[in-house]
């Protein structure tokens, strides 16, 4: 048995039956991160033994590590967003995730790689160089959380933490071929998650399979006080939802997710897992999001002007760099020039840009405006479906250095995930199948505000029937 291999909730098991042990499980996975990730960089640092916490063989989680996106806080250790500008960072408190997951019996097993504060989709914009896709060395993992998902894909975690603003958590789980899921907006405390976009933003789990995903949603879910936008809502145990059974279940196909641009080896992947769901019971039908076309424009002035605002922090005074100037200004940006990389620059601008006097209405304003029709129209498809599929990504993976240089193209690479996190609605992406080249394909699950058992119900069953996630990339 290779404890890399498994699950969380194999671990459990086995651990519960004594057939491994703490101490085995942590060394075979430093081991294997010594030895595979020099060629995927999934990790940026490794949390050492010295921090690992006493009590850790205690709890549900039995010690199990979990490796952590860069943007949460682990008190006392490194977190950077992957910019220079929050060099030498050592939060003073826990995330509340963190402070749960530690409550719970696990600890962070280290910091993964990310774009820059979360901006982008391909893992190319940290500070620290790019990480590359276990399926195929030469191709983005996707981003913003591309550390987490390489990790889990390439047996280096056993399970992560990503976050997911226009849809880092599920494009890198989808290119990368594991289990990823954006929780509910509210559904998880924000606390101690450095702000890229504060009504988007959300805390996730990346995992080898749905039972674990569920299981690390049952840690980190739940009412936060010292989070206001955290939700007071009860809180199911998720995997009570692991019922191999959607009979009846009303699965709405948008008919704008299967236009231009989507790939065709994509979009017949998902084609025949919507005829498998169709087979197992689901009520297929097809529905409209008539303002699906708004999506990232509405997103790129949204996301960008909550950016400009939440990156005004950083100034050298408080927090990691300082380029000291003559006078304070000076210092401010002279700091903020050599701190931020190019994509960081270009959403200060374009955020501080659309915020301006004079352009507020017309851009801000009208993008609010624009982002609630977006969640009527899923409000109106929930009316007469329980759940809505498509397409995570418009392609596989990309080739690294593909799309760097010309951020709409990027940006594009978006249009699936985006509309999720203006609506605030929980989505998932499962493993649906592979392309010629056998790189990873994903399936978009979404369902109404918390009800992310639904996701559970469906994704477990359709998990159950398929061998997808049994497939590994060949890393050694
Ligand atoms: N790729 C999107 C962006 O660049 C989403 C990033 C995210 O979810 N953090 O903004």
């Amino acid at each position: 048995m290779e404890p890399f291999r498994q699950t969380a909730h194999a671990l459990i098991k086995l651990l519960e039956e004594k057939k491994t042990s703490t101490k085995e499980i942590h060394d075979a996975l430093r081991e294997r991160v010594a030895k595979v990730d020099p060629s995927i960089h999934a990790f940026i640092s490794l949390d050492g033994d010295s921090e690992t916490p006493s009590s850790i063989s205690e709890g549900l989680l039995h010690g199990i590590p979990i490796a952590v996106k860069d943007n949460i806080c682990v008190k006392g250790r490194l977190t950077t967003c992957c910019s220079k500008i929050l060099a030498g960072f050592r939060p003073p408190y826990h995330a509340t995730v963190i402070e749960r997951l530690i409550g719970a019996g696990s600890f962070p097993l280290g910091r993964t790689n990310m774009d820059e504060f979360a901006f982008g989709s391909s893992t190319e914009t940290s500070c620290y160089g790019i990480t590359r896709n276990p399926w195929d060395k030469e191709r983005i993992p996707g981003g913003s959380s591309g550390g987490s998902a390489a990790a889990v894909a390439a047996d280096l975690a056993i399970w992560a933490l990503g976050s997911d603003t226009g849809g880092s958590i599920r494009q890198p789980a989808s290119l990368c071929g594991v289990v990823g899921l954006k929780p509910t907006y509210g559904r998880v405390s924000r606390y101690g998650l450095i702000a890229f976009a504060s009504s988007l933003d959300q805390i996730g789990p990346v995992t080898k399979d749905v039972e674990d995903c569920a299981l690390l949603l049952n840690v980190i879910a739940g009412h936060d006080e010292r989070d206001s936008t955290s939700a007071e809502r009860p809180l199911p145990d998720f995997r009570l939802s692991l019922k191999n059974d959607i009979r009846g279940l009303r699965i709405g196909v948008p008919k704008e997710y299967f236009a231009e641009g989507l790939d065709g080896e994509v979009e017949t992947s998902v084609r025949q897992a919507i005829d498998t769901l169709k087979r197992l019971g689901g009520e297929i039908k097809e529905i409209s999001l008539p303002h699906s076309r708004h999506v990232v424009a509405v997103y790129y002035l949204v996301a960008t002007a909550e950016a400009s605002s939440n990156l005004a922090r950083f100034d050298g005074v408080q927090y990691g760099f300082r380029d000291e100037a003559g006078d304070l200004l000076s210092t401010y940006a002279q700091t903020r020039a050599k701190g931020f990389g190019t994509e960081a620059k270009r959403r200060i601008m374009l955020g501080t840009y659309a915020l301006s006097s004079g352009y507020y209405d017309a851009y801000y304003l009208k993008a609010q405006k624009v982002r609630t029709l977006i969640k009527k129209d899923f409000d109106e498809a929930f009316t007469h479906c329980d759940c809505l599929i498509g397409p995570v990504s418009p392609t596989a993976a990309f080739r690294i250095g593909e799309k760097i240089n010309d951020p709409l193209a990027m940006y594009l690479s978006d249009i699936y995930t985006i509309p999720v996190n203006l609506a605030g609605i929980p989505a998932m992406s499962i493993p649906c199948g592979f392309t010629k080249d056998a790189l990873p394909i994903g399936l978009h699950l979404l369902a109404r505000p918390f009800a992310e058992e639904t996701l559970f119900r469906v994704a477990y069953t359709f998990e159950q029937n398929t061998e997808f996630h049994e497939r590994k990339p060949d890393v050694k």
